[in-house]
């Protein structure tokens, strides 16, 4: 039978809350595990420059903020993996986690793996990701260069991609579902003023028309109000429609709230399974912010700790 690896905590994830709560669990000797998952360092990993995480004045590129924490949870004694959590099982004790060729098992498992980017759920938008589909404009943007692009969503995002945008393409035309924003006014104005970018209003992306090697070169567009379909010439469509937790690997086994993010109790980090702590962008469908995740992965250090101690898993 194969050995399993014990740790007393284990983390999945390695965003700011699973870096900050690996850097307080190893602060607290208990030297956890982080699995890092399929995008090591996060979400910020594909962003440009952070301007509001505190303690940065002069801003911070995304990617060296993860560095500089992985850096710090490493120095208190994380071990950071890169191999995929395939299965969790919460029903025994301690817990199991399953690797491709490992099993690990520990005594709190610390849950923050995020959130990632919803999709219009097309088949020509997976087919041509990369190839003139993105949801990432920080990421991709630069490859648009004198470019016409549209970008999808009436939220902050999509305001804040669209104008974003305009440093690279000639032109950004920002389609929207509804005839409101839900974006706040001071984005959506940003946007308006911008002469870069056009809206159009009440329009759904049905279709994105192009192949692997040449590209998009047109979407399909069905107006909300008359159902008419038409076809509008771009180079590039850009997702901006929110974010769906990253929940997949636990199954039912974990109690969510309405929106489909992990439910922790009130001022708390613990989910309805004693012993698992949920911190991050998968229990957090308001603040979604660096600092925020941060927060909550401190939190849920500490209330793994306690659990620890108060179940006597661990002697200081
Ligand atoms: P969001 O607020 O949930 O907005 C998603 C947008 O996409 C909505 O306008 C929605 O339309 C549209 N949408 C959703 N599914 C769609 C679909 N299948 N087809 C077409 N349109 C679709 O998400 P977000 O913009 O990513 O923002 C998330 C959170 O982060 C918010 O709290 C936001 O304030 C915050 N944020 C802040 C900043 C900032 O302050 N700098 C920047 C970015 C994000 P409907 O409106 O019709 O539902």
């Amino acid at each position: 039978m194969m050995m399993a690896t014990h740790s007393s905590i284990i983390i999945i994830g390695s965003g700011p809350a699973g870096f900050t709560a690996a850097i307080y669990a190893g602060r607290a000797n208990l030297a956890p595990i982080v699995f890092e998952g399929i995008q090591p360092g996060g979400q910020l990993t594909i962003t440009t420059e952070v301007e509001n995480f505190p303690g940065f004045p002069k801003g911070i590129m995304g990617p060296e903020l993860m560095d500089e924490m992985r850096a710090q949870a490493k120095r208190f004694g994380a071990k950071c993996l890169y191999e995929l959590v395939e299965s969790v099982d919460l029903s025994v004790r301690p817990f199991v986690l399953k690797t491709a060729g490992e099993t690990y098992t520990c005594d709190a498992l610390i849950i923050a793996t995020g959130a990632s980017a919803k999709l219009l759920g097309i088949p020509a938008e997976t087919a041509l990701m990369g190839h003139g589909v993105s949801a990432c404009a920080t990421c991709d943007g630069f490859f648009f260069r004198d470019k016409e692009v549209v970008v999808v969503g009436g939220g902050d995002s999509a305001m804040e991609e669209a104008n974003f945008l305009t440093k690279f393409a000639s032109k950004v035309t920002l389609v929207h579902r509804r005839e409101a924003f839900r974006a706040s006014k001071i984005m959506v104005d940003r946007m308006l003023a911008n002469p870069k970018v056009d809206v159009i209003y009440n329009a759904t992306v049905t279709d994105i028309l192009g192949d692997k090697a040449n590209g998009v070169h047109a979407v399909m567009l069905k107006d909300t109000v008359t159902g008419e379909e038409r076809e509008f010439a771009t180079q590039g469509i850009f997702m901006a429609i929110g974010h769906d937790p990253n929940t997949k690997l636990f199954g039912n086994s974990l109690t969510k709230d309405e929106k489909g993010y992990l439910a922790v109790a009130p001022q708390s980090t613990e989910t309805n399974v004693a012993g698992v702590f949920a911190c991050g962008d998968v229990a957090d469908s308001k603040y979604r912010q660096a600092i925020s995740a941060a927060g909550t992965g401190c939190m849920a250090a500490i209330d793994a700790e306690r659990y620890l101690d108060a179940a006597g898993l661990v002697s200081h």
